[in-house]
């Protein structure tokens, strides 16, 4: 196995129509989640990759289960659980700049997960663990499975990518500060957004974001600009790597294609510089399509797409 991750992934329904959705009558169906969305970018590229997650015994548990599955990758470690319902996610699109998003996954399956589910043998086989925000918002008992994760993790040197992917909505500020700077300190490699290290810093230029989360614990800091690239920070390195020039339409879900990449070449070898700038390439194809996962590439048009874009040298 090269990368295993934990997490939730909900079905989603979005109306056809944009407006209030108390006027939806249809609606389209798909799958969100963080974590599955870049197993499903390394998948995608060849990479072994494995969810450990709760789905409900139930219609939605067995589609999401089918799903991911079906990106190949592995869910032998997700469990059918008889005593809570798959997770749902609503997004009311009132225009076209105006999204709003409901969920409905407090007492979910996925947030039943617990430190016994974590099987420590599939820790140990893997290369990396991918950890998000996001899980340990759901519950205390998520929380308390993310980090019996990252003990087996340290226990065999399994390497740690951690992006804080904020979500307010899920959890009381001051804990999720607490509980993501807890994590951040444990990770080897640090993926946050301007956004989160403002949240968790208070400082909002990308240099002394990364300075914050060196201290804090981390070995390499790659924060995400979204347009412009990304910066990365790795002992005395300090890179710019530009963004490549697309025509963005939808930018959810940029920045777990960008962990795919970032994953894919540390794995197959590439410099630091080079595994960022595979990141910033799949971050940009995912802004060019409406879905989260729909734009992520195979080997071959992620080469065609590096080969002919331009990178924003501005
Ligand atoms: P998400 O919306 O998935 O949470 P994020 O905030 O974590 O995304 P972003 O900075 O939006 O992360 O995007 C991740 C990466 O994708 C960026 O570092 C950049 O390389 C690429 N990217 C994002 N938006 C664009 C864009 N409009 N044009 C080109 N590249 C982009």
């Amino acid at each position: 196995m090269d990368v295993v991750t934990l997490g939730e992934t909900m079905v989603s329904f979005t109306p056809q129509a944009t407006g209030l959705m108390r006027y939806a009558r249809h609606y389209q169906s798909a799958f969100a989640g963080a974590e599955t969305n870049t197993m499903t970018g390394l998948s995608r590229l060849g990479h072994q990759t494995g969810w450990i997650s709760r789905v409900g015994d139930d219609e939605l548990g067995a589609s999401v289960l089918s799903f991911v599955r079906g990106e190949g990758i592995d869910v032998s470690n997700v469990m059918k659980d008889p005593t809570a319902p798959t997770a749902l996610m609503l997004k009311e699109m009132l225009n076209e700049e105006n999204v709003r998003v409901y969920y409905y996954r407090q007492h979910s399956a996925a947030s039943n997960l617990q430190p016994k589910d974590i099987d420590e043998a599939y820790i140990a086989r893997a290369k990396y663990l991918y950890i998000t925000g996001i899980t340990p918002a759901l519950s205390s008992s998520c929380l308390e499975a993310v980090q019996q994760a990252l003990t087996y993790a340290k226990k065999h040197s399994v390497k740690v990518i951690f992006d804080p992917n904020l979500r307010k909505k899920l959890w009381e500020e001051n804990h999720a500060r607490k509980v993501l700077l807890g994590l951040a300190a444990q990770a080897d490699i640090v993926l946050p957004g301007v956004a989160e290290g403002e949240f968790l810093f208070n400082v909002q230029d990308e240099k002394k974001i990364a300075r914050r989360f060196i201290e804090n614990g981390a070995c390499t800091v790659i924060t995400k600009l979204g347009e412009h690239g990304a910066y990365y920070v790795a002992g005395k390195e300090e890179i710019y790597v530009p963004g490549f020039k697309v025509k963005a339409i939808d930018p959810v879900g940029a920045g777990d294609g960008f962990a795919a990449g970032v994953i894919s070449g540390l794995l197959d070898g590439l410099s630091g510089e080079e595994a960022v700038r595979r990141g910033c390439a799949i971050g940009a194809m995912v802004t060019t399509t409406s879905g989260d996962i729909e734009g992520l590439p195979d080997r071959r048009l992620l080469e065609n797409f590096m080969a002919e874009s331009r990178e924003d040298v501005s």
